[in-house]
């Protein structure tokens, strides 16, 4: 490996601790990542040092803060090669950006009788806020199957899409399965029939390295605290002449050019879909996360993931009666699994008490349990901090925890 595995845990306090007098073993990074210190100074730093409304006014500290969050629009920019800054648009989370895009894009472009395509194995968030807008437009939501093995059935796409099909929402990586879609295979097909295509990326920035432009999406949304930076914090990517088009998400100061009791004229991208005063100091850590993840290569810490993956899913393919969700050879670090005879709630809440942090139980997707004919998993996913030992650590309190069953 390129990197030194012993300082890079360093940086992260979080990992030092001991659980129940047992070392910390942090399995849940796709619930949440955590943090190196130069992020959380960062914060620090914004807080005790230049902290001020941005964009408003013209002293001191307002400028220095203004000039540290617009830095990070570039920085994000540059992390997905967008085309320009006005297309990322900064927002509490993946949720929220969802939820902007839903909302203005069916404003603009929804009526009556519409579809949407969105697929079987997507995050709440990937499906609410459609269900949301179709129930205001009266339009309607078509499920884009998958098999067992976790792929989706793209082949299924064709005699899905109609004359009224106007946008097809789908994850990058799915939160479960691990699944890495193919989202250019999905876009050429989507475009080829004037169809939009939103993807929601937030299980993908950290761990694939982005290239909006050749991906080619109309939408692209995560979250900063998937990627080692605050909670708090999302992007939403629009192609410019889409965002363009749409009408603002939320009202208030900074969306706006000017405001009359006749009328109010809108401010330009991407203001006019951040409304309010933002997450000042959480805009300006999530530049100091990408600093650090660029300095460490997505790809290197991607490389890492996949061996991590490999190793974990060799060990547990070897316990009786285990078995995994989500088979496909394009997968990112993210296993979910049951054990025959073992409920995946005492499962969890007995490797935590190993030191062991995993999650369980249906992670925001009821349509892709309910495929599965399952209540929830467990499910273990790794981050490049994480050691080929803790995997060990894992799967022998794993053996124990079902021995007692
Ligand atoms: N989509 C996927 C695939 C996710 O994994 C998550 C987070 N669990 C979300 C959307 C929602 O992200 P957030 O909670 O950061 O808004």
């Amino acid at each position: 490996m390129s990197f030194d595995l012993k300082k890079i845990r360093e940086e992260f306090p979080i990992l030092q601790q001991k659980i129940y007098n047992r070392p910390l073993v942090y399995f849940d990074n796709a619930a949440t990542t955590q943090r190196p210190q130069q992020v959380i100074d960062a914060l620090i730093r914004t807080y005790t040092e230049y902290y001020g409304n941005i964009h408003r006014a013209a002293h001191f500290l307002a400028d220095k803060a203004t000039l540290a969050y617009e830095e990070t629009r570039e920085k994000v920019r540059k992390l997905i090669n967008a085309e320009t800054r006005e297309q990322i648009i900064f927002t509490k989370g993946t949720t929220e950006s969802i939820n902007l895009a839903a909302f203005s894009f069916g404003e603009a472009f929804i009526h009556e009788g519409d579809e949407i395509i969105v697929s079987e194995m997507e995050h709440h968030s990937n499906i609410v806020p459609w269900q949301l807008m179709a129930g205001r437009k009266g339009a309607k939501i078509v499920m884009l199957p998958i098999d067992d093995e976790g792929r989706l059935l793209i082949e299924n796409m064709e005699t899905l899409i109609t004359p009224r099909t106007k946008l097809i929402a789908v994850a990058h990586i799915s939160n479960v399965l691990g699944t890495i879609n193919p989202i250019r295979q999905i876009t050429q097909i989507a475009h080829s029939k004037g169809i939009r295509i939103f993807i929601d990326g937030a299980q993908a920035a950290a761990h694939l390295r982005i290239d909006i432009q050749d991906l080619d999406v109309d939408f692209y949304a995560f979250s900063a605290h998937k990627m080692y930076g605050p909670n708090g914090v999302g992007v939403l990517y629009g192609k410019k002449e889409l965002l363009e088009q749409l009408p603002p998400y939320q009202g208030g100061g900074e969306m706006i050019s000017e405001v009359k009791f006749s009328g109010t004229t809108y401010n330009e991208l991407p203001y006019k879909f951040e409304a309010g005063t933002p997450n000042i100091s959480g805009v300006i850590a999530f530049g100091a996360a990408i600093d650090y993840l660029e300095n460490l290569g997505i790809e290197n810490a991607a490389a890492r993931e996949t061996e991590l993956l490999n190793y974990a899913t060799a060990e547990l393919s070897q316990i009786p009666g285990l078995r995994i969700y989500g088979t496909q050879s394009e997968k990112s670090g993210v296993i979910s699994f049951n054990v025959d005879g073992v409920h995946f709630f005492d499962l969890g809440t007995m490797l935590d008490k190993f030191g062991i942090a995993v999650r369980t139980g249906r992670h925001c997707t009821d349509p892709l349990m309910d495929h599965f004919d399952i209540q929830g998993t467990v499910r273990a996913s790794f981050a490049f901090y994480n050691t080929k030992e803790e995997i060990d650590v894992f799967i022998e309190a794993l053996k124990k925890v079902i021995s007692m069953f």
